[in-house]
């Protein structure tokens, strides 16, 4: 089979550039700034190539240059789409490093030093990959897929993007049989594989994004940015699971603001939506960074803390007294803003759901006893199963005598 080089540069570069202008279509389109370096990349490279290759020997010294100088802005836009893609500023002077480094290299060394301008240009893409591999590796420990294609690629197709200019390089100027031999069709054709194979990649990470977003978004509650009752749960098992390992005890408390209906009833709704916004902040503040807080209902919130019940109780009064302390006041005079708060702590290894079900029935003593106050837990369910046994036992009381009667 014989390959045709001219149209093997053709469709290389027809082929960047077609992925070019479809990564710049989604950039826009899905407002991912990364996507439109991307693309701009692909677009500026695959033009730069073109132009070096058909218009090869014809080219004046100057434009030559310059058109290798695009190239290596290419590379390092490359690299820059993926600072940007996790959310870094562009770094301008290092996109244009690689270009001004080649230019004063070519300029400096004397002409018939072609080895050596060869080995700058390739150690200048290898710098640019280096750097774009380095950036997909530290974002590596949050990613949810295997990241390796994301690392090897781009390492390979800084190298691909600047082969053809750099043995275009080596057969126009010196050895006129290079152009025909094997080496310059297999590259060519890695071209080709290597642009479509870092577009998967780009996809790869843009999709992951979109999926990690999602997840987040069905995690969180948008009022207060605080986890939602499912990220609680979630966030808990892993937690409680480390501090099992450890054999430590854990605490957990569920808050509920006392007559929140009647602040919604006096104020409305969005002056109840802040008054939650509040009281979240004093969670959040009256917590320490290793403990988990959520907002697992409409009024009612959770917090798991890796300490005893002793310790887990004095956190809970701090919260208390500086959520009645927060000093919201309408015109016509303080507006009372206290919670109740039921507490329960277990030995290490104690599930959530046990915890929850006895600190929901110390913070019902805590409504009954009068509101604005905290309530720990006597002792928890022996099992989560006893306890749903035993209150669905006291709920179907009434139905005994029917039962009886039909004994
Ligand atoms: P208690 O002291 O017994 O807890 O009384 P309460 O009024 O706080 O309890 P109840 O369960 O009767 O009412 C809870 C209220 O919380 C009713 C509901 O309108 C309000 N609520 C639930 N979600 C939201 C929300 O997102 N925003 C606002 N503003 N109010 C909410
Ligand atoms: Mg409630
Ligand atoms: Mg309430």
């Amino acid at each position: 089979m014989s390959l045709d080089i001219s149209t093997l540069y053709f469709v290389a570069t027809m082929v960047a550039a077609m992925l070019g202008a479809m990564l710049l279509f989604f950039g826009r389109q899905e407002h991912i700034p990364a996507l439109n370096w991307w693309g701009t990349a692909y677009l500026l490279g695959a033009a730069s190539v073109a132009l070096w290759t058909l218009a090869a020997g014809s080219l004046g010294e100057v434009l030559s240059l310059a058109l290798n100088a695009v190239g290596f802005v290419a590379c390092g836009m490359v690299w820059n789409a993926s600072r940007v893609f996790h959310g870094r500023e562009p770094n301008w002077p290092g996109l244009v490093l690689g270009a001004v480094a080649w230019i004063a290299a070519v300029m400096t060394l004397p002409p018939e030093a072609s080895a050596m301008r060869m080995t700058i240009g390739a150690g200048i893409v290898a710098v640019y990959a280096a750097l774009t591999a380095g950036e997909l590796w530290s974002d590596r420990r949050r990613a949810q897929q295997k990241r390796w294609p994301a690392i090897v690629v781009p390492v390979l197709h800084g190298f691909v993007l600047m082969l053809p200019i750099l043995l275009g390089d080596l057969f126009h100027a010196h050895d006129a049989s290079f152009a025909g031999s094997i080496w310059v069709t297999v590259f060519s054709i890695e071209l080709v594989l290597y642009a479509v194979g870092t577009v998967f990649v780009i996809f790869m990470l843009v999709s992951e994004r979109a999926v990690t977003a999602h997840k987040t978004a069905a995690s969180m509650d948008p009022l207060t940015g605080m986890f939602n009752r499912r990220g609680f749960a979630e966030a808990c098992a892993r937690v409680i699971d480390r501090e099992a390992n450890a054999g430590r005890p854990v605490t957990v408390m569920i808050f509920d603001i006392d007559h929140f209906k009647s602040i919604n009833d006096r104020f409305g709704h969005p002056a109840g939506d802040e008054i939650l916004k509040l009281f979240a902040a004093v969670v959040v503040n009256g917590l320490r960074i290793t403990d988990l807080s959520g907002r697992i209902g409409g009024e009612e919130f959770a917090a798991l803390l890796p300490c005893s019940l002793e310790e887990g109780v004095v956190v809970a009064e701090r919260v208390r007294e500086g959520f009645e302390g927060s000093g919201i006041v309408d015109e016509t005079g303080p507006v009372d803003t206290t919670v109740s708060i039921g507490v329960a702590g277990g030995p290490a290894g104690t599930e959530l759901e046990v915890l929850l079900a006895a600190a929901d029935t110390a913070l019902y003593q805590a409504k009954r006893g009068g509101r604005n106050r905290v309530e720990a837990a006597e002792e928890l369910p022996l099992s989560l199963e006893n306890w749903r046994r035993k209150t669905a036992g006291i709920a179907r009381q009434p139905q005994q005598p029917a039962v009886a009667r039909l004994a």
